[in-house]
């Protein structure tokens, strides 16, 4: 990368558990080849479908320790009991590749990752109500079926998530999912096409006219 190429940007992406950022991640990131999904580490267990190193790197609670205490992570968290974060070395291989991160992690994840890189752009995703919320919550499948008391303490933590939204720079409400991934693609678009993100280009544009 030379000097005068821009850094690449740090997307986040946060939303209550059911609120569907991760599809909606899954829907826009193939029309945006330059933007690669970072893959965090969890020790929850592998839901159907999930694919170790794809979806999440699947790891014990020591393996995860150990990479936390050797400052391993950009930032972690505990979510429903169980530890998340996102490797340092996600984001180094993302840049090397000279594509920009797509983080999709919790509120206070993002909280971390706002104190580390000032320039990323955060992004909130809104169930469009409670009762959608708690609607989608119960039709989740996995190795864990979502039961009553699971669903009541999703919904819980989700009223404190949803209380972070002001902290964001942008807010999609996932009423319509179409008009929800035009909104998040659009707002991708936008940051890429900022004036300090192209000045690479626009200087060598600039050149031509000489
Ligand atoms: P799930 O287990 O349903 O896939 O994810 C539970 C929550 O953890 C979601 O809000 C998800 O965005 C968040 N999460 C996933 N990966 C990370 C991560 O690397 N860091 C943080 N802070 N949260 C994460």
């Amino acid at each position: 990368m030379s000097e005068a190429t821009a850094p690449p940007v740090c997307f986040v992406l946060s939303a209550p558990s059911g609120a569907g950022k991760t599809t909606l991640a899954h829907a826009v990131l193939p029309k945006l080849p330059e933007i690669a999904r970072t893959v965090s580490w969890t020790t929850r267990n592998p839901r159907r479908g999930e694919r170790d190193g794809v979806d999440y790197t699947f790891v014990t609670q020591d393996a995860f320790d150990e990479h936390q205490a050797a400052g391993g992570f950009l930032e972690s968290a505990v979510v429903h009991g169980n530890s998340y974060g996102t490797p340092a070395s996600e984001i180094e291989r993302i840049q090397a590749d000279g594509h920009d991160a797509l983080m999709v992690i919790d509120v206070q994840g993002a909280e971390a990752v706002r104190t580390r890189l000032a320039a990323a752009v955060t992004i909130f995703v809104l169930p469009p109500s409670r009762k959608v919320l708690e609607d989608r919550l119960g039709g989740r499948d996995g190795a864990d079926p979502a039961n009553e008391e699971t669903i009541h303490q999703r919904l819980g933590v989700a009223a404190e998530e949803i209380a972070q939204f002001v902290r964001y720079d942008y807010l999609v409400i996932n009423d319509d999912f179409d008009r929800a991934v035009r909104e998040l693609e659009a707002i991708l678009i936008a940051e890429r096409c900022k004036r300090r993100q192209r000045t690479h280009e626009a200087s060598e544009i600039l050149e031509s006219f000489r």
